[in-house]
């Protein structure tokens, strides 16, 4: 074993200034859902705080390309019911159906609301909201073809919305707490939280905001893994805090691959450019997708296309020297088209693949993109425990967009639901909350130890010996979850992965911070979110071990088919900070929707495309 690289200093840990806030309302995260429960707080009078890492408009949301689905029917007639069925088959009857339910309904209101905020929708000759087509989309409960719902700002639509969802709230006044990195909840004795604990980077000063609601919209945990579309912020912060405050996650396991990364860049090519007509082929030139899916065929869901790319690799049917990657052809469509349609991944493109799109294929995979799972919400945002197999609200917190699990894409992901759930559900939290609460009621007061644990754990970092830096543990992290924790999995990768990833786990503790200031300490906070970054991954592989069936995004080799006798539950998970143990258990699926006349529920059948 090397020898420590240096002997801390002497320390105390009383140094730490900390600074007190009051608000009737806290919101972590200013993405999507973040700003729209932050700005929903404030119109209707609430004094809130809203906390984030990043700048608002760098936050995840600003990649999102493809767009924002809702049933507003400007291409072809349309019906939010038929939206309600594909995104319930999409979830692979995993999905939360009263959930999905509010969603689907909401959406067409939802966007015309964003129109009107001001997002610069791109337009039909007749002058409506250019819906394209998207994967997963049907008319007609299935039965007619395939939908145009999507609707899209070219291919920039997230750019387009979050900037003008800051506009709202920069109108609203929302105090913003920029660069401010939140540690930890405060919960009371009685187990409501009551507040965040937070560091400002720029100076290294704590503050503790005391709040009776707390909204977690902090995105998702895609930098759990090697290859990934996301932002490298997004390091599950929300399901770290979660978990250190006792309380579980749910549906960890399932985690979207997107057909078409970038060949080693990782970057997305959205699915946009297959509904403009894009088409994947194999080294024979073939467009397989005809094979798998016989009628939405490069429109299929998510999980369907990814598995045919990575058999036709697996069965050496890949392009370029190493067979090891698929071919995504737009060059057969009009110059003028790629042009107004998708000028964004064509600059991706010639960027980080070195290809005209107009003459050559894009080299594509696979790669991590979305996260199912998180924490468990019910369709108002609060959040929810489960103990002894009964669900409990956990009073004054809330979660919101993919840092939640609703649970709305159950085992799979449709394409352009993620935009509509973080506008939809980040609005709820602020509904409910103001429905509930009044501005300016009386806050609990802080226990004495509040935020303790935290500086705690910050000090320890900062002042302790080791001999592995915090990338190298990331790196062997991310390594395992690509590696065993994959497109395809089975019970023997899986029970190694889960070895190995606590054998990581433990290594945390020999972390070595060279940064000992506060100031912009870059190593600190990457350190403190692959904690969060940790706790996130392993309860996925331990969800992914014990789900002994193939359903959505999760694929097992050794158990092929969907089993709902057994299956169609919830996974919760919980791993101990301090032990590192994990425990998994489950809780029942909604399969009823909000108002059976309006909507019948969707009854489970088989999946196909
Ligand atoms: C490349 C790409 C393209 C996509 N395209 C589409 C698409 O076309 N359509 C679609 O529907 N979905 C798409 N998605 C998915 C969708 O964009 C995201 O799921 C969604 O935008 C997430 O929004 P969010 O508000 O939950 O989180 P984010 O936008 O990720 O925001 C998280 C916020 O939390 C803050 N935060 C996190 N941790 C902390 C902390 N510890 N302290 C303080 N603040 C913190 C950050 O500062 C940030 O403001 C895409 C995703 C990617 C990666």
């Amino acid at each position: 074993m090397p020898a420590p690289r240096s002997r801390p200093p002497p320390h105390v840990a009383g140094d730490y200034k900390v600074i007190d806030h009051e608000y009737d309302a806290v919101v972590v995260g200013a993405g999507g859902a973040g700003l729209r429960a932050a700005f929903g707080l404030a119109e209707g009078g609430h004094r809130v705080a809203c906390i984030t890492k990043l700048f608002p408009t760098r936050s995840h949301t600003v990649a999102a390309q493809g767009g924002v689905n809702a049933a507003l029917g400007n291409m072809t007639e349309d019906d939010w019911r038929w939206h309600m069925y594909d995104t319930v088959k999409g979830s692979d009857w995993l999905g939360d159906q009263d959930a999905i339910h509010y969603m689907c309904k909401e959406a067409p209101n939802t966007v015309i609301e964003l129109e009107h905020y001001g997002v610069p929708f791109s337009r039909t000759p007749e002058g409506k909201i250019y819906q394209r087509a998207f994967g997963g989309q049907s008319l007609n409960f299935g039965k007619g073809s395939q939908a145009y719902r999507c609707c899209a700002v070219a291919d920039r639509t997230g750019h387009a919305i979050l900037h003008t969802l800051y506009g709202q709230a920069v109108k609203h006044n929302t105090k913003f707490f920029i660069e401010y990195f939140a540690l930890d909840l405060i919960m009371d004795d009685s187990g409501a939280c009551i507040g965040v604990i937070a560091m400002n980077m720029e100076d290294g000063s704590l503050h503790r905001f005391r709040a009776n609601n707390t909204v977690l919209a902090t995105g998702g945990y895609g930098r759990a893994y090697f290859s990934c579309t996301s932002a490298h912020t997004c390091t599950g912060d929300g399901g770290g805090m979660v978990t250190r405050a006792g309380l579980p996650l749910q549906d960890q396991e399932f985690v979207q691959f997107h057909p078409t990364g970038i060949y080693r860049a990782g970057c997305l090519i959205t699915e946009g450019s297959r509904g403009e007509g894009g088409y994947l082929t194999n080294s024979l030139g073939e467009r397989f997708m005809e094979r798998y899916a016989p009628t939405a065929k490069d429109l299929a869901s998510r999980d369907v296309v990814s598995r045919a790319m990575t058999i036709e690799i697996r069965e050496g049917r890949g392009v370029g020297p190493n067979k090891d990657h698929i071919h995504l052809n737009l060059h057969h469509l009009p110059k003028e088209l790629l042009a107004e349609r998708l000028p964004g991944i064509s600059e991706t493109a010639a960027i980080f693949a070195g290809v005209d799109v107009t003459k050559e294929p894009i080299p594509v995979l696979p790669t991590v993109h979305y996260n199912m799972g998180g924490i468990p919400t019910n369709y108002h945002g609060q959040v929810i425990n489960n103990k002894d197999g009964k669900d409990t609200v956990v009073p004054g917190l809330y979660a919101a967009g993919e840092a939640a699990c609703v649970s709305v894409h159950g085992a799979n992901r449709l394409g352009a639901n993620s935009l509509l759930d973080i506008v939809v559900f980040g609005r709820a939290c602020a509904l409910h909350i103001r429905d509930n609460h009044k501005p300016g009621e009386a806050l609990s007061p802080l226990p004495d130890t509040a935020g303790e644990a935290s500086i705690a754990n910050l000090d320890h970092l900062r002042f302790k010996e080791g001999t592995l830096s915090t990338a190298e543990i990331r790196g062997n992290m991310q390594r395992t979850m690509q590696l065993d924790a994959g497109v395809f999995r089975t019970q023997e990768t899986l029970a190694e992965g889960c070895e190995r990833m606590d054998e990581i786990n433990t290594t945390l503790k020999d972390v070595y911070i060279k940064d000992k200031g506060v100031v912009w300490n870059t190593d600190l906070i990457e350190t403190l979110e692959l904690q969060n970054l940790m706790l996130n991954a392993v309860q996925t592989i331990y969800a992914a071990r014990e789900r002994k069936e193939s359903r959505g995004a999760h694929a097992r080799e050794d158990f092929p088919e969907r089993d709902d006798a057994n299956w169609i539950k919830h996974t919760l998970s919980y791993t101990c900070p301090t032990t590192g143990k994990t425990k998994i258990w489950y809780r029942d699926v909604t399969k009823t929707t909000l108002d059976e006349e309006e909507c019948k529920p969707v009854p489970p059948v088989k999946r196909v495309y």
